[in-house]
């Protein structure tokens, strides 16, 4: 017998509670109830990922499902709350029980990782799109904004950055590639920063996740906190699979830095800090066995070519023209 929507909740989407984790009413009725407890503020983020625009209709199950929930814990991360709770909409143009089935294991295996439950949701008919909605919890006073990024402090990253986009040219066939697995799984396995951001609320004084790529990104920051940066080029974290294609011919120096500059997709936290805090977060992180690379700093205003640009690039400390651009849904 075919299944309908209520069967395929009951048999996918609804899990044993997590009895420790807030839920007073998960999945069943017509709201979760969810305690919070006091002196802590509660982070909500959605994102959707539309099929042909965000993903390849063909794109494996289990990558949509672990990178749906993923950009939304990556949101949470930037706040530098915990994440807690998630609800979960989803379009879907038919029910493929083995397609559903490796979605849920990509979305659990995730939501396992950070002790995240899903607690509500919606399922119906239509092209297929995934909407992801999750709940995190922050200290009332430590949360991480845009708006807070003061003149001297430095800028770091928490990975290596270009992969995502490289990846996405990868699979567009406008890039060869010696070993394109790396990047492709950059793109579609990217891992939320929930551990770093818990040591980046007693340190960092503005965050951001980089999701549209590292300039326009912290654009937002700058504009939001009414200051200017400088990024050293020579210090952009690239990793090892990139600097293999470098090596190997396929990749200048030069796109690879407009990939780590512009190319959406990475995931990693961008955050301000002063070098003070820095030293302290450093110590800490390697405790931890985590890292985080210092690419530039925040200053004043500057003038480049007699011209006001929020956003400089040096290389070897000299200034380099660079297009910063970025990715926009409606450009
Ligand atoms: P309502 O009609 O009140 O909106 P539904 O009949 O759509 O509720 O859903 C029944 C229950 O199943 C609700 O608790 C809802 O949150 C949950 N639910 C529906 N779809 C999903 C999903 N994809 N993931 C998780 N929970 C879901
Ligand atoms: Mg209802």
């Amino acid at each position: 017998m075919s299944k309908g929507e209520f069967d395929i909740i009951q048999r996918y989407f609804q899990r044993p509670k997590n009895d420790d984790n807030g839920v007073v009413i998960g999945i069943g009725d017509d709201c979760a109830i969810l305690d919070i407890p006091q002196d802590y503020q509660l982070a909500v983020t959605t994102d959707s990922l539309v099929s042909g625009v965000h993903f390849f209709e063909d794109v494996d199950p289990y990558r949509l499902g672990y990178k749906s929930l993923a950009v939304n814990l990556s949101d949470l991360a930037a706040m530098g709350a915990t994440a807690k709770w998630v609800s979960l909409a989803i379009t879907l143009p038919s029910i493929n029980e083995v397609w559903l089935a490796e979605f849920c294991r990509g979305f659990f295996a995730l939501a396992d990782q950070y002790n995240v439950q899903l607690v509500g949701g919606d399922t119906t008919k239509g092209p297929l799109s995934i909407t992801v909605s999750a709940k995190g919890l922050v200290k009332k006073t430590k949360v991480l904004t845009r708006n807070n990024a003061k003149v001297g402090d430095i800028i770091c990253v928490s990975g290596s950055l270009g992969d995502g986009a490289v990846g996405l040219s990868a699979k567009l066939e406008s890039l060869t590639l010696t070993n394109p697995q790396p990047f492709i799984d950059a793109l579609e396995l990217t891992e939320p920063r929930l551990a770093l951001a818990k040591s980046l609320v007693d340190h960092a004084s503005s965050c951001i996740d980089i999701s549209d790529g590292l300039s326009q990104d912290l654009s937002h920051i700058l504009k939001q906190s009414q200051c200017y940066a400088e990024i050293a080029l020579d210090k952009l974290p690239l990793s090892d699979a990139m600097l293999d294609e470098i090596k190997s011919g396929n990749i200048t120096k030069q796109q690879a830095w407009q990939f780590a500059i512009n190319g959406g997709d990475d995931y990693e936290l961008l955050f301000t800090i002063s070098a003070e805090k820095l030293i302290k977060l450093r110590l800490e992180l390697n405790k931890l066995n985590l890292s985080c690379f210092d690419i530039g700093t925040v200053t004043q205003q500057q003038l480049v070519n007699e011209e006001t640009q929020s956003l400089v690039f040096t290389y070897k400390k000299q200034a380099v023209a660079l297009k910063s651009t970025g990715w926009d849904h409606f450009k």
